[in-house]
């Protein structure tokens, strides 16, 4: 009987704090890249299996890369995820990592403005979705970074971002205001890979649990 190689399994990584907590997760997982990431410009990198390579991507891209195929599997934050809005994905596993919350943020002490406000974010269909099940009418400006300084020069009224220990918000003058999603990285998986590589996809996914 013909013996069949296993098709290629790529994995879609989150570069930055999330790949530092995702690498010791993958390496209990016996998945580790065949040269320090952190250590080169590519993109692309080989593992101790032949038939799995990884990705290293921004953040925003991963569930796009995922969602298309071009990856089978990826980890992403939950707030990437949201965004996104999931369409062409499972997610089956929460990772417990990069833990944070969404919130919104405004100047400390400000009173809250009524009617119409303007909401400075990178996360615009969180937001969008956020204030509209509130019955709150918004003018959402899309940022790349920096969101802390939007209410500063009065381009905003609140910002929707990511809050960890909140010394960013505090370092600008800014306060947490509500809480929209606890977030942490998952495990997400292409619908269709999850059919036609099941066996394959299976083992990764089994290999992440134990290790969590
Ligand atoms: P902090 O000052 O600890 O509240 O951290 C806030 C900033 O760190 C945010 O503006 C984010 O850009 C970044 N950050 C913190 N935690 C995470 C996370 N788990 N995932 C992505 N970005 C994060």
């Amino acid at each position: 009987m013909p013996v069949t190689t296993p098709p290629m399994l790529t994995i879609a990584l989150t570069k930055g704090r999330i790949l530092q907590e995702t690498l010791p997760l993958l390496a209990a997982a016996d998945i580790r890249p065949a040269e320090d990431i952190g250590k080169s410009r590519k993109l692309q990198f080989e593992t101790n299996h032949k038939q799995v390579r990884l990705l290293v991507l921004r953040g925003i891209d991963v569930p796009t890369y995922v969602q298309f195929g071009a990856a089978d599997l990826g980890v992403a934050g939950k707030d990437t995820l949201m965004e996104h809005g999931g369409d062409g994905l499972y997610e089956p596993i929460d990772l417990k990592i990069a833990r944070c919350r969404l919130m919104t943020a405004s100047i400390a002490g400000a009173p809250a403005k009524s009617g119409r406000i303007k909401v400075a974010t990178k996360y615009v269909n969180i937001a969008k979705h956020y204030y509209a099940a509130r019955g709150r009418q918004v003018d959402v400006i899309k940022l790349y970074g920096a969101m802390e300084l939007a209410p500063l020069l009065d381009l905003a009224d609140e910002i929707v971002d990511i809050v960890d220990t909140g010394n960013t918000l505090r370092a600008n003058g800014l306060e947490p205001r509500e809480h929209i999603a606890d977030i942490s990285s998952r495990l997400i998986v292409n619908k269709a890979a999850m059919k036609t590589k099941h066996r394959q996809i299976e083992t990764v996914l089994n290999a992440v649990a134990a290790a969590l």
